[in-house]
């Protein structure tokens, strides 16, 4: 997890100069226009939305799945880190518990509940992006975005 907010953090300050330098060289909408649509609400683009809403840009972003996150919350590294976070605790609770002074017994895997936690875990993230838009008021779009030209949408 801490590889994870490194990561988080880098791709943060990246797309945070991104922003920035739309900023600096666009003008505001004043209508009900969006000065940025994001397409994708993965790792870049829920960074990229919600620097460019407190960057001040009225802010779009279309995600065609049913929760945000991408890749990274929804099936990738946070599903990924649970399961093998917690196969691990099984792991040493069968092989490694008895040497450090630990004794158990009958230890057994919950298949269901171990799915379970690392549902909770994917749930909670991607609300917590749901959360982090609306604070900062990035709109989300439900739907396929493409884009079809420049200028065009
Ligand atoms: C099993 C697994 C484990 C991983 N573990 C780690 C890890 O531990 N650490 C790490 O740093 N990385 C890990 N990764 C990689 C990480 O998930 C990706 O690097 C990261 O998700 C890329 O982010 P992204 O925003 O570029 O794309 P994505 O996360 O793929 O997000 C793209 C989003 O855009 C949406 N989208 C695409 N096209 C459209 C469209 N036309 N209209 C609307 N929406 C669209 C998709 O639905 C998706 O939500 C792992 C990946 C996998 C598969």
């Amino acid at each position: 997890m801490a590889i994870l907010s490194q990561i988080l953090s880098a791709v943060e300050l990246f797309m945070g100069n991104v922003c920035k330098s739309l900023v600096a060289t666009q003008s505001y909408s004043t209508s009900g226009d969006a000065d940025l649509v994001v397409i994708g609400s993965g790792p870049g683009g829920y960074v990229a939305a919600i620097k460019a809403a407190q960057l001040g840009m009225k802010t779009v972003c279309v995600e065609k799945n049913a929760t945000l996150g991408g890749t990274c919350l929804n099936v990738g590294c946070i599903p990924s880190k649970s399961l093998l976070n917690n196969s691990h605790y099984f792991h040493m609770a069968q092989h490694d518990f008895a040497s450090r002074g630990i004794k158990v017994s009958d230890v057994s895997l919950d298949l269901e509940a171990l799915m379970k936690a690392k549902t909770t875990s994917v749930s909670q993230l991607t609300s917590g992006i749901a959360g982090l838009f609306k604070k900062n008021k990035v709109t989300r779009v439900d739907g396929h975005g493409r884009i079809n030209g420049p200028m065009k949408w």
